[in-house]
């Protein structure tokens, strides 16, 4: 007879307050991690048992339910709870809202598929008659090794019907062998082909080697110039953790599409490629992932993942390395749902599973070369670009003094050395950070402008699709040949130019050129982008006009020159990283020009040129601008110096927002070192048919911020229809 139901907690992934009690049958041999299936309310869920023996809680012995099953699968590594916990709790968020994102994956709790082999029975040799048919004697030949195959394959090899195979099978001639349908990841080898390394790069890479040998936490910023060999210096740390049996490492990227070129030369580095994990893949993809990264035995372990954010909440059983390439960059920060800061997520959970981790930029955020100044992390510094290849020569283009004609947006000094480098067989980026063709609709008889029905935003037009578009909930419509508002003819004017109003400028002066538009919405795969990639590879493209998708570590020896179309956007606005980012996505984009042995150059179109972030680029001191950053940072209280939160009221009703929004402010916690600013209407006061107010939460560093947070958001019950989001370290400010 089984022993007594024991009282256990189950955490269910959802956002309720935290997981719930739950009885389960003493026969179940439940464990912490477990997953189970158990009653709420009238449905059935799966949860995860998170507490094996909670302290006691208030509910009536007789009200707790039973869990209804055990799943069949791997129980969540304790390091994976351990790190949903901290971010639910530091986050402000409901640890089942956190859960879920480890968890939501379609189909991953389904058993990896299984399929039948066959292959010839061990002591068919001895049996071998002569009575054996001529088809039967064909399959025996076809035999490759003692490999299992499919009974098409058989057929196929013999060249028999495959009733014959089948035949075989009933004879005992053959026999079925049952394996997993998802075949294992092939391992990278730590010894494929490394490169030699310069004794800058040697230098670095023994620091992490090192480090990578030492198992314990300790964050490092590999800071280096673009093309000084970065990915070349943390392959060496990947190497290093390769060698330890079973270890695992995590590789965090911005953005998925930029890992075309990485994945080629992962595989040249290591004979084999990584798992990839980002929202794109397909639900069997996301299984056969999440089920060999899950893998107990060390050996069928899937080694090196390389992912968007939500890689950090995959299943690792042994975690030894993560880098985060590109640490600087926005995209990092999950701004829905659960909002957090992936870079600084990968730090916390390299923490925990005690390994090193690496932040590799050429224009680290301010927080972190703050951190490494400190101490805090260590700091290795690549000052030289591999081989012959320079730092491109940077010059500003004084808009002020170079007009541009009404209606064109390249100056002739642009023009000039655009015509220059397509002579002369080399290729050239035009950067310019906006979608679409005019970010702006106006009409010129009552000056009306096109704005989103749903949104404080203009919509943008894209004549790639002949439509208005908002880039803020998606909204779009026809281009109105009417103005609504004064109902003009063909009054309407595109205001402002995006990538596609400068392509068709391109087009004018260059009939002959090869140009390319490259902006996330003209790539709707990852695929896609690696095609467009391997045709600048190829040199099939003479200029390329791009957005800030271009800005990522992309490497192609033929372009020689960047002209910025804008070195001014994205400098106004209330976000007070607006300088810092600029100058960083600058620099990103100049940094693809010159990267092998023809030397670079990169103009700015401006109208201030004595901007810092313009000076900062052309003296290439970004350490005294980070400084001086730093110093505005610092007076103002702002991250890293104090702590700040960004606290959003929404909702479809404006009344019950704005009161809700006072509500809080009135009772806001005072004194103690925290100010609170607000409410303001959100700069997008109107989003998705929502009204937005903001708070804005400004502490010192040594105030616990969550703490004071989590008790005032509970003392203010918040209206029907309204949503109260929590921002810790906001970057967005709209
Ligand atoms: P970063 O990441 O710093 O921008 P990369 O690692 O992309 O720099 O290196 C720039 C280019 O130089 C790449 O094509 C890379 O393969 C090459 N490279 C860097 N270091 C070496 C080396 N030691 N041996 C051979 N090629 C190298
Ligand atoms: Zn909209």
């Amino acid at each position: 007879m089984g022993s007594d139901p024991e009282r256990i907690q189950v955490l269910l992934p959802l956002p309720l307050s935290g997981p719930f009690d739950y009885l389960a049958d003493g026969d179940m041999t439940l464990e912490a991690g477990d997953f189970v299936t158990v009653p709420l309310g009238k449905r059935s869920l799966q949860g995860v048992v998170w507490n094996m023996a909670p302290e006691q809680s208030d509910i009536a012995a007789d009200k707790i339910k039973p869990v209804l099953a055990r799943r069949d699968l791997p129980p969540l590594p304790r390091t994976l709870m351990q790190f949903i916990d901290w971010v639910a709790s530091y986050t402000l968020s409901p640890p089942g809202a956190v859960l879920k994102i480890a968890v939501t994956v379609p189909r991953a709790f389904d058993r990896p598929k299984e399929k039948t082999l066959y292959r010839l029975s061990a002591d068919l040799p001895e049996k071998l008659p002569e009575k054996l048919t001529r088809g039967r004697r064909a399959v025996v030949a076809a035999a490759i090794g003692d490999m299992p195959m499919e009974l098409k394959t058989w057929a196929g090899l013999a060249a028999v019907g495959s009733g014959v195979v089948r035949g075989m099978v009933r004879a005992g001639q053959m026999v079925a062998v049952t394996v997993s349908g998802d075949p294992p990841y092939p391992e990278p080898d730590a010894k494929h082909a490394g490169p030699d390394l310069s004794p800058e790069q040697q230098k670095a890479a023994g620091h992490i080697r090192d480090m990578v040998q030492a198992r314990i936490f300790k964050p490092v910023l590999l800071e280096g110039i673009t093309g000084s060999g970065k990915t070349e210096v943390y392959f060496e740390a990947i190497a290093e953790a390769l060698e330890m049996p079973g270890a695992q490492i995590l590789v965090l990227v911005p953005e998925i599409a930029l890992t075309a070129q990485w994945l080629t030369r992962f595989e040249q580095r290591f004979g084999a490629e990584p798992v990839v994990w980002h929202s794109g893949l397909t639900p069997a993809q996301r299984r056969r992932a999440w089920w060999a990264i899950i893998k107990g035995q060390a050996k069928e372990r899937a080694r090196v993942v390389v992912g968007a954010r939500s890689a950090l909440f995959l299943p690792f059983q042994d975690l030894k390395l993560i880098v985060v390439d590109e640490e600087h960059s926005a995209t990092f920060k999950q701004e829905e749902g659960v909002i957090y800061q992936g870079r600084d997520m990968a730090v916390v959970r390299a923490m925990q599973a005690s390994c090193p981790v690496i932040l590799a930029s050429a224009t680290p955020s301010l927080e972190t070369i703050l951190n490494a100044e400190s101490g805090k992390y260590d700091w290795l510094y690549l000052g030289e670009r591999h081989g012959e290849a320079l730092l491109p020569d940077m010059t500003a283009i004084d808009l002020r003094h170079h007009r541009t004609r009404t209606g064109t947006w390249l100056s002739d000094p642009l023009r000039e050395a655009l015509e220059k480098n397509l002579a002369q067989g080399e290729q050239s980026l035009l950067y310019l950070n906006r979608r679409g063709y005019a970010p702006l609709t106006l009409c010129r008889s009552c000056g009306h402008r096109m704005e989103c029905p749903h949104c404080s935003a203009w919509l943008v037009e894209h004549r790639s699709n002949g439509r208005l578009v908002c880039h803020h909930c998606g909204f779009s419509c026809q281009p109105p040949r009417i103005c609504p508002e004064c109902q003009a003819e063909d009054s309407m004017a595109a205001c402002g130019p995006g990538v596609e109003r400068v392509a068709e400028e391109m087009h004018e002066l260059f009939p002959e050129a090869r140009i390319m538009v490259m902006a996330s919405d003209e790539i709707s795969s990852a695929a896609e982008m690696h095609a467009m990639i391997s045709r600048i590879e190829r040199h099939e493209v003479d200029f390329i006009i791009g957005t800030q998708i271009v800005t990522k570590g992309y490497h192609f020896p033929m372009l020689t020159l960047v002209g910025v179309v804008d070195a001014d956007l994205g400098l106004s606005g209330g976000d007070p990283r607006a300088a810092e980012r600029t100058w960083q996505q600058l620099e990103q984009v100049a940094g693809r020009a010159g990267r092998a042995d023809r030397p670079g150059r990169v103009l700015f179109q401006t109208y201030d040129p004595g901007h810092p972030v313009l000076q900062a680029l052309l003296s290439g001191d970004g350490q005294a601008f980070l400084l001086e950053e730093a110093r505005a940072r610092e007076q103002q209280m702002l991250p890293p110096f104090g702590k700040l939160a960004a606290i959003i009221i929404s909702g479809r009703d404006y009344k019950p927002v704005v009161k809700c929004a006072r509500h809080l402010a009135a009772s806001a916690p005072k004194g103690c070192g925290i100010i609170v600013l607000g409410p303001v209407s959100a700069p997008m006061a109107f989003l998705k048919g929502n009204h937005r107010f903001r708070l804005l939460v400004k502490a010192e560093k040594q105030v616990r911020l969550q703490n004071i947070l989590r008790d005032w958001l509970n003392r203010c019950p918040h209206g029907r229809g309204v949503i109260i989001q929590v921002d810790i370290d906001p970057y967005s400010f709209l």
